[in-house]
């Protein structure tokens, strides 16, 4: 049985809010988010980080981005979003099944940074 956290995740012992779902690729709501609405992108298969992904499994990965992102604007009005995937405990991965987040950001007088 898998360790890892988004394995899990993708095999449902973990429960997780499903935003996008395909045969690659699951987007999730982010347990602790940053700011509000923030979602985490990952391939099905399990990849530890980007040196790990192939060419393909890259491109399904952001095929989806645009997507995702544009129904997190819709829902959340946010200002601005950030793309950001950390690669190695150093560069602050902390779940080594590779992820992309996407956070939107607010105009500070929305009060949720
Ligand atoms: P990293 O620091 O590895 O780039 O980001 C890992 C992200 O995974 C963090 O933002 C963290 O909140 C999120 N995370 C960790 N465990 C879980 C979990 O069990 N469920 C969900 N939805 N997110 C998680
Ligand atoms: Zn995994």
């Amino acid at each position: 049985m898998t360790e890892c956290i988004f394995c899990k995740i993708i095999e449902g012992t973990i429960p997780s809010v499903k935003v996008y779902e395909d045969e690659h690729v699951l987007a999730f709501m982010d347990i602790v988010p940053v700011t509000k609405g923030h979602v985490l992108l990952i391939p099905k298969t399990h990849r530890e980080n980007i040196y790990d992904l192939t060419a393909e499994e890259a491109a399904q990965l952001f095929s989806v981005v645009p997507k995702i992102a544009n129904a997190i604007k819709d829902e959340f009005k946010p200002a601005g979003m950030n793309l950001l995937q950390n690669n190695g405990a150093y560069a602050g991965q902390a779940v080594f099944h590779s992820h992309l987040h996407l956070i939107p950001r607010y105009d500070e007088t929305d009060g949720f940074q």
